[in-house]
């Protein structure tokens, strides 16, 4: 069977063509900001004019709304709102099956990936946000929507003064994320002080995370103090998870993620014990490095399961 698989970031579109598991083409491109709610499933279709395919995944940037095949409302994009699945089908005249990035990348994992065997298995992505897709009992959560464990937004800090893009305080991903690492060295840098390069940048509320990390391998002290500090946020993020969802396995991603990974997987396993109730589980990279949401995507039509199959589009 031959898939096609559509991974709709923020900023990035990716559109690859699979033989089975086998990935055959790939092209990227940036994401549509302008135009109106078809732009994007015109920039896939015609990226995918060159291919031939039985089937389409589309894993995307949220919140969604599956009855619609919609995107609703993403804060990351300007475009906000965008119909994926029915223009697609239309498009295409192909089964089209659309899920949420996360959710996607967790099944893609399960199936294809380090998770097959396993029952329990979920994915994290550190990047823009903080995402998670899980696996309990071999059922994928999918929620009402399609919009299940937004657990980027559960509280890791009672008294954090950093705003979330959703609007709430101290979430994981306000004080975790890449796209808050700024507002989160300023906070930090009025906090402790310092004089180093890294504080001199973070209060002047520029210390992008690529700096930070860049800083902290340099030897800067604030910005190892501040490594640390988010890498005991994610713990304590990935120990809710747990606490929640009981996996066997979490596996990271996610561009931030991957590009510090010496960084931040040895001090998320050293910290994640301490807020954790249970043993906790294997944290490991995740198997597709940048590719995990097209896999997911690929995942999701190859072996649709139950949870979205009642979403699928279908040609009539
Ligand atoms: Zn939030």
């Amino acid at each position: 069977m031959r898939v096609l698989a559509v991974d709709v970031g923020a900023s990035r579109l990716r559109v690859a063509l699979f033989d089975n598991t086998v990935m055959i083409g790939r092209v990227e491109v940036d994401t549509p900001r302008v135009g109106d709610s078809l732009s994007v499933a015109r920039a896939i279709a015609s990226i995918a004019s060159r291919f031939s395919f039985d089937v389409v995944g589309v894993a995307s940037i949220g919140p969604l709304d599956l009855e619609r095949g919609w995107v609703v409302g993403t804060p990351n994009n300007p475009l906000r709102s965008f119909a994926l699945r029915d223009p697609l089908v239309e498009l295409f005249r192909k089964p089209v099956v659309v899920a949420n990035d996360c959710v996607a990348a967790v099944w893609g994992e399960f199936i294809l990936g380090g998770g097959r065997g396993l029952s329990e298995v979920a994915y994290v992505t550190i990047s823009t946000g903080v995402g998670v897709g899980v696996v309990v009992d071999g059922r994928l959560l999918v929620g009402r929507r399609g919009n299940s464990h937004e657990a980027g937004h559960v509280v890791v800090d009672l008294n954090g003064s950093v705003r979330c893009g959703c609007g709430g305080l101290g979430h994981w991903e306000a004080l975790g994320s890449g796209a808050n690492i700024p507002k989160v060295a300023y906070v930090k840098a009025l906090e402790w002080g310092g004089d180093s390069r890294a504080w001199r940048l973070a209060r002047d509320g520029i210390l992008t995370s690529e700096a930070l990390y860049t800083l902290a391998r340099g030897g800067d002290v604030f910005a190892l103090k501040l490594v640390d500090y988010i890498n005991r946020v994610h713990a304590a993020g990935l120990a809710s998870l747990v606490a929640a969802y009981d996996p066997q396995v979490v596996f990271l991603g996610g561009s931030v993620f991957l590009k510090n990974r010496d960084l931040i997987l040895e001090g998320v396993r050293r910290y994640i014990r301490d807020y954790s109730l249970l043993e906790p589980p294997e944290l490991r990279e995740t198997t597709f490095g940048e590719d995990t949401v097209l896999y997911g995507a690929l995942a999701i039509a190859l072996k649709t399961p139950a949870e979205l199959a009642r979403y699928a589009g279908v040609p009539r």
